[in-house]
């Protein structure tokens, strides 16, 4: 199983604040803190990869992160970091496939890291209007997970739901997107569909 889940970091806090002051954050503005937050050059010769090769985690990615993280001054810039770190860790496991492992920030384009920027925050945007029924279910979509890019990589999310939260699914973690829609919750047995206006 993948024990290398984080618990709510910044980044999971901030899921539950207002979204308008952080769009109103200019993305210039905190692209410009770049350099300050990450270092130009990062080694992942520590790399490894885990469960059949779908999962990555390089501690030392990992420590770069939390170092950013710590230098964070803004609910944006915790996102923007989070942006980076997938990034990252998209690159770094290309790389570390092919026998690189140095990453340069400087290979990171501009332009991608706005695109995976808006992502994010797009992501994020709906989380903050679904209340989830218990605690278990609020803990299924506030993971983040340091191995795997995608939640329907990662064997500890069982769960989705659509961006209004009235659909979820338990996933079939068959390599795809596959899941099985569920009208109750699996831990409380609340219903599902009117979850999201009866907390
Ligand atoms: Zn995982
Ligand atoms: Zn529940």
């Amino acid at each position: 199983m993948c024990k290398r889940h984080l618990q709510p970091t910044a980044v999971g806090v901030v899921y539950t604040r207002p979204l308008a002051p952080i769009l109103k954050m200019n993305f210039e503005t905190i692209y410009s803190r770049k350099n300050q937050l990450f270092p130009e050059q990062l080694d992942i010769r520590d790399g490894s990869f885990v469960q059949d090769s779908t999962g990555f985690l390089s501690q030392n990615l990992v420590d770069i992160w939390n170092a950013a993280e710590e230098k964070s001054e803004s609910s944006a810039e915790g996102y923007f970091i989070w942006a980076m770190y997938c990034l990252l860790h998209r690159q770094a496991k290309k790389a570390f496939r092919k026998g690189d492992f140095t990453l340069k920030i400087s290979d990171l384009t501009k332009e991608d890291i706005r695109k995976e920027y808006e992502k994010v925050l797009k992501k994020a945007e709906p989380k903050r209007r679904i209340k989830s029924c218990c605690r278990m279910m609020a803990s299924q979509f506030n993971k983040k997970c340091e191995i795997h890019d995608s939640i329907y990589d990662c064997p500890d999310v069982i769960l989705d739901r659509n961006e209004q939260g009235s659909q979820f699914r338990i996933l079939i973690h068959d390599g795809g997107t596959s899941g099985i829609s569920i009208k109750f919750c699996p831990w409380c047995g609340k219903k599902t569909k009117t979850g999201a206006n009866n907390v």
